[in-house]
């Protein structure tokens, strides 16, 4: 059984024993003892006492009258009528100080009252027998008999409603039985003795009898009372202000404290905040590195990497030689293309691809960098031989060019790859990175896909690129010509036109031949001023042949076009601004194009060509047999002629072969309703087979070589018939001319 449970028991008993104490002691009591003596004790101290009691200071006891009274009563009416004065005086007491706001809990008003009636009960029981005590002179009369009997009623009265209340208490509050009864009612005892020496001066002054006296104590005792009251309630205001000051002193430092508290909550969160300032100034510190050597878009290492990287390398290497490393220079082609036809954001996704495929393709301990748009750089190290390292290169060939799907296209990409090893000359990365592009480069002119970087690249390339000075200022300096070679009607002889030829005289290293300048020409952009430059000086020595003769007046001139200007230039303008410029008629301008070129862009091409072909010029394909034409396209083409490659005719006179297959150029170009020229002719068999396969006209060292401008018009004067039986009458002349075009040809 619980403690509350016990407690609830208990004060129901206790309401019981009261109960019945007070039903007794109320029974007990004849009618004639409510003379007005008494009643005006039950009406005082149910109207009065409860509102006279004074709280003590700091203790849970108040002195009132219901002590006095119910001793008084004790003496006065004896000890029944105490029991109910007691129990009256507590219930009003009770209910006085619950409408003061008093909290009493379930059954407590009862449980007072009975606490109260009992222990007066109890304290009567008792009573009865202390007359009988040898200590006591049994004289009621005498003051020590007054004193004896109020000693020993206050005593009994202050122990049996002490303990009743510490029993309550502490099955309340679970507490010690003792400690509570000394903690809270031991101090009881004070109500308890002053209420008994009240009472007892209050029964000494109704038995005096005398009204005076009477008056007088009871003036003084108004007067004790009043003044000890009021000295109670300024020590209870002191005790008041100086609770109110602790509780404020309380509310200051709790203030404080949570001032401190405050103040410690914004330093933490100020704390975390710099904190988190500093996380982010760490993260944007780890980016900014990351980003310093990291290209943005393939995540690979960037320049200043690979830099880093190839330093440290090439000081190893230095130091010692059995550490190697090569470098892989990669290129993509045509990636400008893509990026032009398919946009640049495609452009991105195919370098990512590209970065991945790569990547994947060698050890981790091997560096892929991206190092410009489309280029990109491998150092492989660990590898043991030339030749291992060329095989990497060519797997990587292989995996780049493998073909794939992006947003619904198939794409093939293709590299050029140059592999340069490492070398004891090298000093500075840009050093190793130069040969690999080097090696890249040959690569791609070989159309090898990958090439080995070697000390003759270097020479070749250092040459091409003073090519490529030089030739910058050739026409500035006059060191460009045009030679003319005759294009002759093989049916009749007679001279259909020239094609122009572009000639270099280099200051220093003299004539170099086209073959090795043209490219390189084409390849910086100079072929566009060059052929601008070739146009006007051609159209401007026709139109003045043309007039040398009126035979000569339809007398017509080929031009080289390079792919270049096709593709990039303003050509159509170019050729415009010629024609005006000398007059000549459109129709005697002839621009060749090899085949390669016009397949290569094809819609592009042909819009070009269409334009041109609304001018009026004539169209000539070029070296036709070596550009894998498609007949599709071919008969959509707008050209006027097919000039059979060379190699074709070149052969014809070894061994036959090639004769069916001019006869098939030649009849393909006749269904194309195109006229055909054989170039290349050197022999008489070459010159009889192309005539009797009817081909329309030839060009060719047995005609003609290519003409200084001034021996072109000589022959002009002198009218001459191209064709070998006539030209047998001209030897010497044509010797002549031969050896000045071997020495131009170097
Ligand atoms: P191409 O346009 O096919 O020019 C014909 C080439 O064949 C010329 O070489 C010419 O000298 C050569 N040739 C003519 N008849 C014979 C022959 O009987 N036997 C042999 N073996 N060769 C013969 P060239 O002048 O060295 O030019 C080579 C190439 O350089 C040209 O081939 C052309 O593709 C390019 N080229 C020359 N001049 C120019 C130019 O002004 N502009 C452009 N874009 N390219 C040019
Ligand atoms: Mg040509
Ligand atoms: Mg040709």
């Amino acid at each position: 059984m619980d403690r509350q449970h016990t407690s609830h028991i208990a004060k129901w008993i206790m309401i019981l024993i009261g109960a019945l104490c007070f039903g007794w002691a109320l029974s007990s009591l004849a009618i004639t003892s409510f003379n007005w003596g008494y009643l005006s004790i039950l009406v005082f101290s149910a109207l009065l006492a409860p509102r006279m009691s004074v709280a003590l200071p700091r203790s849970k006891f108040a002195i009132s009258f219901s002590d006095a009274l119910v001793f008084l009563t004790f003496l006065l009416y004896g000890g029944p009528a105490a029991i109910v004065v007691a129990g009256v005086e507590t219930l009003a007491n009770c209910l006085y100080l619950r409408t003061k706001g008093f909290p009493f809990g379930r059954l407590m008003i009862p449980t007072n009252v009975a606490i109260s009636t009992a222990s007066v009960g109890f304290t009567y029981i008792v009573w009865l027998f202390v007359p009988r005590a040898s200590f006591i002179k049994a004289d009621p009369g005498t003051t020590q008999h007054l004193i004896a009997t109020l000693t020993s009623l206050a005593i009994l009265q202050f122990t049996a409603s002490s303990f009743l209340a510490a029993v309550f208490q502490s099955l309340k509050d679970k507490s010690n039985l003792f400690s509570t009864w000394r903690r809270d009612c031991f101090s009881s005892s004070m109500t308890q003795i002053v209420g008994a020496g009240l009472a007892g001066v209050v029964q000494k002054l109704i038995y005096f009898g005398d009204p005076v006296t009477m008056i007088m104590a009871t003036v003084a005792l108004g007067i004790a009372y009043l003044s000890y009251r009021q000295s109670i309630n300024e020590v209870v205001q002191a005790n008041d202000q100086a609770e109110e000051a602790e509780r404020e002193k309380a509310e200051a430092e709790r203030e404080l404290r949570h001032e401190a508290e405050r103040h410690a909550e914004q330093l933490a969160i100020s704390l975390e905040k710099e904190e988190k300032a500093n996380q982010a100034l760490r993260k944007s510190e780890k980016d900014f590195q990351y980003a310093a050597l990291h290209d943005s878009l393939t995540n690979l290492a960037n320049r200043k990497q690979l830099n880093d990287t190839l330093r440290d390398l090439i000081h190893e290497y230095r130091a010692d030689s059995s550490v190697t490393f090569y470098v892989l220079f990669l290129d993509i082609s045509r990636f400008k293309n893509i990026n032009d036809s398919l946009g640049h954001t495609f452009g991105d996704k195919v370098l990512m691809i590209a970065a991945k495929r790569l990547v994947r393709m060698v050890n981790p301990t091997d560096m892929v960098a991206r190092i410009g748009g489309d280029e990109f750089a491998i150092v492989l190290r660990n590898i043991s031989s030339e030749g291992k390292a060329q095989k990497v290169a060519r797997r990587i060939y292989d995996s780049i060019s493998q073909p794939f799907s992006l947003s619904g296209n198939n794409i093939a990409i293709k590299v050029n790859v140059g592999v340069a090893p490492c070398d004891i000359e090298y000093i500075a990365p840009e050093d190793v990175l130069r040969d690999a592009d080097i090696a890249m480069h040959h690569a791609k002119e070989r159309k090898s896909g990958v090439a080995i970087f070697t000390k003759e690249l270097r020479v070749r390339f250092l040459e091409r690129v003073r090519y490529e000075n030089d030739l910058r200022h050739a026409i500035d300096r006059g060191e460009l010509s045009m030679y003319y070679q005759p294009l002759v009607d093989l049916q009749d002889g007679n001279l259909l036109g020239f094609e122009a030829l572009l000639r270099w005289h280099h200051s220093e290293f003299g004539n170099i031949p086209p073959n090795k300048f043209i490219h390189i020409a084409e390849e910086s952009g100079l072929i566009i001023p060059i052929t601008i430059w070739i146009l006007g000086q051609t159209c401007n020595q026709l139109a003045r042949w043309q007039t040398i003769n009126p035979q000569y007046k339809d007398l017509m001139v080929s031009v080289n076009i390079s792919g270049r200007h096709l593709m990039n230039g303003d050509l159509v303008a170019d050729v415009e601004r010629a024609l005006e410029e000398s007059g000549l008629a459109p129709e005697c301008l002839k621009l060749e194009i090899t085949e390669s070129v016009a397949m290569e862009s094809a819609e592009h091409t042909l819009n070009v060509l269409n334009k041109l072909k609304q001018i009026g010029v004539k169209l000539s394909m070029d070296d036709f047999g070596t550009g894998y034409s498609s007949l599709s396209i071919l008969h959509k083409l707008p050209f006027d002629t097919l000039k059979i490659d060379r190699s074709f005719v070149y052969s014809v006179g070894e061994n036959g072969e090639n004769s069916e297959i001019l006869q098939t150029i030649i009849s393909l170009a006749k269904n194309l309703k195109m006229r055909v020229i054989a170039e290349g002719i050197e022999t008489e068999v070459q010159l009889s087979l192309l005539q009797n396969l009817g081909c329309d006209y030839g060009q060719g060292y047995l005609l003609a070589r290519p003409q200084t401008a001034e021996s072109a018009e000589k022959m002009l004067y002198e009218g001459k018939n191209w064709l070998p039986s006539h030209y047998v009458n001209d030897e010497e002349d044509a010797i002549d001319q031969t050896v000045q075009d071997v020495a131009v040809l170097g």
